[in-house]
Formats: C-alpha cells, sequence, structure tokens
C-alpha cells in the first residue's frame, strides 16, 4: 500500500530490517553511508536498489534532514554502484519514489536504478 511521506519513520519497515541484517538481501554494495541490493521484484533487467543507512522515509525527509556528509555519501554510492555493474556506457536510469502518488510502498528511502535494456520513455 502507498505511504504517506510525511509519516515518522517507522524502525520495523522492511529495509531497516535488512539494514540490520534481521531479514536477508542479495548485497551489491555497502559501505559506511549506503547499502544497495538486488530488487526482489525485478522491473527490468538489472534493478538495484540503493539505501542510506540513516532513517529516513522518503527524499523528502533524507533531503531535509541528513547531513551534508550523509548526502554526499549516498549520493557517491549510487554513481559508484551504477559504474561497479558496468551500467555508465550502456545507461540507467534512477527513480526515487516520494508518497502516495509516486506508490511509493517502503518507508524508508530506496533509489531505484534500472538498466540491462532499453527502458522506454517514463510514465509510458
Ligand atoms: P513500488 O513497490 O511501488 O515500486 P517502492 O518505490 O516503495 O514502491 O519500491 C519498493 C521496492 O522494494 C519494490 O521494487 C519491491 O520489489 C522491493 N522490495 C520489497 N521487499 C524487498 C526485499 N525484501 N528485498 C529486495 N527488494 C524488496
Amino acid at each position: 500500500m502507498p505511504i504517506d511521506a510525511t509519516q515518522p519513520y517507522d524502525d520495523q519497515n522492511i529495509f531497516a530490517k535488512i539494514l540490520r541484517g534481521e531479514i536477508p538481501s542479495s548485497k551489491v554494495y555497502e559501505d559506511a553511508h549506503a547499502l544497495a541490493f538486488h530488487d526482489i521484484n525485478p522491473q527490468a533487467p538489472t534493478h538495484i536498489l540503493v539505501i542510506p543507512k540513516g532513517a529516513y522515509v522518503s527524499w523528502d525527509d533524507f533531503s531535509d534532514r541528513a547531513s551534508d556528509e550523509e548526502i554526499a555519501g549516498f549520493v557517491r554510492a549510487v554513481g559508484k554502484v551504477a559504474r561497479a555493474a558496468g551500467l555508465v556506457a550502456p545507461g540507467y536510469r534512477l527513480l526515487a519514489n516520494t508518497g502516495p502518488d509516486s506508490n511509493q510502498e517502503v518507508p524508508h528511502l530506496h533509489v531505484h536504478i534500472f538498466a540491462g535494456a532499453p527502458l522506454g520513455p517514463m510514465l509510458a
């Protein structure tokens, strides 16, 4: 069900559990600021999620409350994951759903990386 991106952070959300190691994920990258893993229900041949380690509901919450160090570390991590996966030359798409109209379902900020085939126009 789509979430309200203005809600307080719920530390029982599924990505919080992945960060704590309580449920498994198919990890592709981890550093001090970010964790990246394969989406369990891929919408493209390559579909990776990158999440910040801090407790942020959405892109809005993160861009408002995170420190400059956290923001820089997270943005660099997203780029690093894409480069390490060899996605720069063929190309990739980033997406961060925020709130009900976007259909955000997990209330912990995540950036989707879609790649591996021509993706077509947005919102097609
Ligand atoms: P939507 O589900 O509408 O794409 P989100 O932007 O909130 O909304 O995306 C949540 C993503 O998390 C989905 O792509 C879903 O497949 C993925 N997902 C949910 N649970 C897991 C999990 N345990 N491991 C990996 N990916 C997951």
